[in-house]
């Protein structure tokens, strides 16, 4: 389980929480795109980033769906969203741990940005983009990720059939989005068996083989090791 923090409590509270387990309970550090408030807390994050228990930075981002109305605070908030989002690529450079992608109506410029600085690996996590967005991605050798949306919506169909099995992850974004059976739930980890199941029946392949090649593309991805 791979706990992700929007801002600095919520990833300090995720890295708690996984120094109470020997294995299998890893943080994520780092500070939504749609904060832009407050200042950002670079050497908070770079002394998080550094922990052993924290497997990547993010969630990260631009996430261009919320902007104001007004075009003149509009243009400010993406001016603070690109300057957070580099000093969060550069606290995973340094820390060499790849980057937990939170994109939303802004993959251009995101793709953009992460080809000239981004010197680590990257999961675009919640893929919605097209499949020429994926493309790009894949070519960087980043990863992209769904979550319970693809067994309710049906326009993920061909972009999971598109993608292929080894540059993958199936994620909850828990507590969002539980899956189908389970609409309407708090979202579960547990429930993230909804999600390699829809990925088996979108790929006609047997169920064991998807759960194994997840498995083994998230500890690669990460960097973790179960044994
Ligand atoms: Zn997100």
């Amino acid at each position: 389980m791979i706990n992700v923090g929007t801002d600095l409590g919520t990833s300090r509270d995720a890295v708690a929480l996984a120094e109470r387990y020997d294995k299998g309970v890893y943080a994520i550090v780092g500070l939504h795109p749609t904060d832009t408030e407050g200042p950002f807390e670079l050497e908070a994050f770079r002394r998080l980033a550094a922990h052993p228990k924290v497997v990547a930075i993010g969630e990260c981002g631009l996430d261009y769906f919320r902007l104001n109305a007004d075009p003149a605070v509009r243009a400010a908030e993406i001016v603070a969203q690109k300057e957070i989002f580099l000093a969060q690529i550069a606290i995973a450079n340094e820390a060499d741990k790849p980057l937990m992608l939170h994109i939303r109506e802004a993959y251009g410029d995101a793709l953009d940005i992460l080809k000239e600085h981004a010197r680590v690996k990257g999961n675009s996590h919640f893929f919605a983009g097209t499949i020429e967005e994926a493309k790009r991605f894949l070519d960087l050798g980043f990863t992209l990720s769904f979550t319970g949306v693809i067994t309710f919506a049906k326009q993920y169909v061909e972009l999971v059939e598109y993608v292929p099995l080894d540059t993958m992850h199936a994620e909850t974004d828990c507590p969002f989005v539980a899956p189908m059976p389970h609409r309407g739930k708090r979202n579960e980890p547990v429930f993230l068996s909804e999600v390699t199941d829809k990925i088996a029946r979108i790929k006609k392949l047997p169920l064991e083989e998807v759960e194994s090649a997840l498995l083994g593309n998230a500890k690669r991805f990460f960097g973790i090791d179960l044994a």
